[in-house]
């Protein structure tokens, strides 16, 4: 599903480099952990093709990402990826529902209509957010915005869904049980997950670790 060769990338600003050499199966679950300042996200976005590598090749699901333009790989990204991020750019006045839909909203291939609305229900209610729905996310709590942004990643039916320490703002509970629907829900889709984190107690959860340290991805 991901297949990252010979890559080696740079900030404009210098002084971090990325190199990596990996590949993951479609289905499988990855760990990516390291310590702050790693790599992590930047490995992330990567693979997501919001960053290009300076050399290597990018390639998701048979796709090369690193070769296209800007146009395409956002366009592949809508149509294959779910995103998770850390601090969950919710749009505060916007009720959980449009939240969830909003990536329909920004891909003209993907229809917005009854169907997918009901979806978006489905998936609230399986988080427990069925009452919230109609509620501007602005009057949700923090857990409660964390699964919204889980919805939202799956509203697509994604292949792959790529996390960036979900979990890290929320407290021990909470991250728990965002973790096991996340979990739950990539499984039910046999979607591929790679989901970022510092927390090592959360690896025995995840078929694969990939480790980051210092700009090195093993
Ligand atoms: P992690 O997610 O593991 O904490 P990051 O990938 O965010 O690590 O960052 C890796 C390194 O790249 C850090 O030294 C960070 O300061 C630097 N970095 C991250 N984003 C940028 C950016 N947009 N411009 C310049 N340097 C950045
Ligand atoms: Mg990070």
């Amino acid at each position: 599903m991901i297949e990252l060769s010979d890559i080696a990338f740079a900030y404009d600003t210098g002084g971090f480099e990325l190199t990596a050499a990996l590949s993951i199966a479609k289905g499988e679950k990855a760990a990516v952990i390291g310590p702050s300042g790693s790599g992590k996200t930047t490995l992330l976005h990567l693979i997501a093709g919001i960053l290009v590598p300076a050399r290597g090749k990018v390639a998701i699901d048979g796709q090369t990402v690193s070769a296209m333009n800007d146009k395409a790989r956002r366009r592949l990204r809508l149509s294959t990826m779910g995103l998770v991020f850390q601090g969950i750019e919710l749009v505060d006045y916007l009720s959980a529902r449009d939240n969830v839909l909003l990536p329909c909203r920004l891909n003209r291939s993907l229809r917005l209509d009854r169907k997918t609305r009901e979806r978006a229900d489905a998936l609230l209610e399986r988080v427990g957010l069925s009452e919230a729905a109609g509620r501007v996310v602005s009057g949700l709590s923090q857990g409660e915005r964390q699964r919204v942004g889980i919805c939202r990643a799956l509203i697509t039916k994604p292949t792959l869904v790529l996390a960036d320490e979900p979990t890290a703002s929320l407290d021990n509970d909470t991250a728990t049980s965002a973790l096991d629907l996340l979990m739950q829900l990539v499984e039910e889709h046999g979607a591929t997950l790679v989901m970022l984190t510092h927390d090592k107690s959360l690896l025995p959860r995840f078929d694969r670790v990939v480790h980051v340290e210092k700009g090195v991805v093993s």
